[in-house]
C-alpha cells in the first residue's frame, strides 16, 4: 500500500505561509502583488484554471485582474495589452492562459511578455536561467511537483529518477529540477523504446503524457515513487491521470492521486511566483 501524497494538504499548508508572507509585504510596502491573467476565447478547461487561479489570488491576499478577450482577438491586439501590461507599475505578474486560438503564435506572446513579471516561467530569458541554476521563477507545475517531494522528505539525491514527457512546460523543467537535486535523470518520451523497462528502472518516476491509465503497473518498480501530472477527462466526465492508479498502487511506496494530487499545487507555485515578482519589482530596482 503506497503513501498518498496529499496535494490538497501541502497546498494547503504553503498557501497558508504565502498569505502571511503577502500580509508581511503587504503592511511593509503599501503594496499588493497583483496578478493578470489574459484569456483568449471560450475552452472551457481554460475557463475554470482561469477562475480559480482567481479566486486562490484573492484567498492569499493577491490582486487579480482577469481580461477575457474574445477567440477572434488578433495577435496584434493581444501583443498590445500584453505590453500595456508590462508597462503598469501596479501588475506584478502576468499569466496568459494557454492554449490560444490557432490564429496566434504562443512563442511570440510568451516572448513578449515582460521576464520579470513571467510568473509562468516560460519566457526563453526564465527558461535559460533555468537551465544555469541561476532563476527568479520555476514553472508552476514542476516546482509544485518538487514541493511535494520535499513535503514528505523524498530524498532526491543519487536516485534514479525517470520523466515521462518532454514538454516544455512539464516534462523538460521537471527533469532539470530533479537533475539540479542530484537525481540520475532520464527523459522520455513517445518514440522511447520499451519504455516500460527504462520506467521501470526509476525509484522516482513522473508521468507527464497527456494519455489516460496509461502507466500500468508493469511501468513501476516495487517501492518507487510516482507522481502523476496527468489531467484527463474521460467520455462519462470523471477526471483521470495518466497513471493507473488502481493497479500502480500497490506497486508504490508514494503516489500522486488525481486529482488532489500535483494540481493543487501549480496555482501555488503561482501566487509565490507573483509574490516573488512584485518583492522583486519593489526592493531591487
Ligand atoms: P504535451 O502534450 O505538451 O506533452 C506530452 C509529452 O508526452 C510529449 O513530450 C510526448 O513526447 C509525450 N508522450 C505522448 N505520448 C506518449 C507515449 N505514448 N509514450 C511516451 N511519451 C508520450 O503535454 P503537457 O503539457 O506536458 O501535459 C501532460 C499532461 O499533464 C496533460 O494531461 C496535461 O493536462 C497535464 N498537466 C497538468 C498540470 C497540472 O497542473 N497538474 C499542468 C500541466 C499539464
Amino acid at each position: 500500500m503506497a503513501n498518498i501524497i496529499d496535494g490538497k494538504l501541502v497546498s494547503a499548508s504553503l498557501r497558508d505561509k504565502i498569505r502571511e508572507d503577502v500580509k508581511a509585504f503587504t503592511e511593509k510596502s503599501g503594496i499588493t502583488p497583483t496578478l493578470a491573467v489574459i484569456l483568449v476565447g471560450e475552452d472551457p478547461a481554460s475557463r475554470v484554471y482561469v477562475r480559480n487561479k482567481h479566486k486562490a489570488c484573492l484567498d492569499a491576499g493577491i490582486g487579480s485582474i482577469q481580461i477575457e478577450l474574445p477567440a477572434d482577438t488578433t495577435e496584434d491586439e493581444l501583443l498590445s495589452r500584453i505590453n500595456a501590461l508590462n508597462m503598469d507599475e501596479n501588475v506584478h505578474g502576468i499569466l496568459v492562459q494557454l492554449p490560444l486560438p490557432k490564429h496566434i503564435n504562443e512563442e511570440k506572446i510568451i516572448n513578449a511578455i515582460d521576464e520579470k513579471k513571467d510568473v509562468d516561467a516560460f519566457h526563453p530569458a526564465n527558461v535559460g536561467r533555468i537551465m544555469t541554476g541561476k532563476y527568479d521563477f520555476l514553472p508552476c507545475t514542476p516546482a509544485g511537483i518538487m514541493s511535494l517531494l520535499d513535503y514528505y522528505k523524498i530524498d532526491i539525491e543519487g536516485k534514479k529518477c525517470v520523466v515521462i514527457g518532454r514538454s516544455n512546460i512539464v516534462g523538460k523543467p521537471m527533469a532539470l529540477l530533479l537533475l539540479e537535486r542530484n537525481g540520475t535523470v532520464t527523459v522520455t518520451h513517445s518514440r522511447t523504446k520499451d519504455l516500460a523497462a527504462v520506467a521501470r528502472e526509476a525509484d522516482i518516476l513522473v508521468v507527464a503524457i497527456g494519455k489516460p491509465l496509461f502507466v500500468t503497473a508493469e511501468f513501476v518498480k516495487e517501492g518507487a515513487v510516482v507522481i502523476d501530472v496527468g489531467i484527463n477527462r474521460t467520455a462519462d466526465g470523471k477526471l483521470v491521470g495518466d497513471v493507473d492508479f488502481a493497479s500502480v498502487e500497490p506497486k508504490a511506496s508514494y503516489i500522486t492521486p488525481v486529482p488532489g494530487g500535483v494540481g493543487p499545487m501549480t496555482i501555488t507555485t503561482l501566487l509565490r511566483n507573483t509574490l516573488k515578482a512584485a518583492e522583486k519589482s519593489t526592493y531591487e530596482k
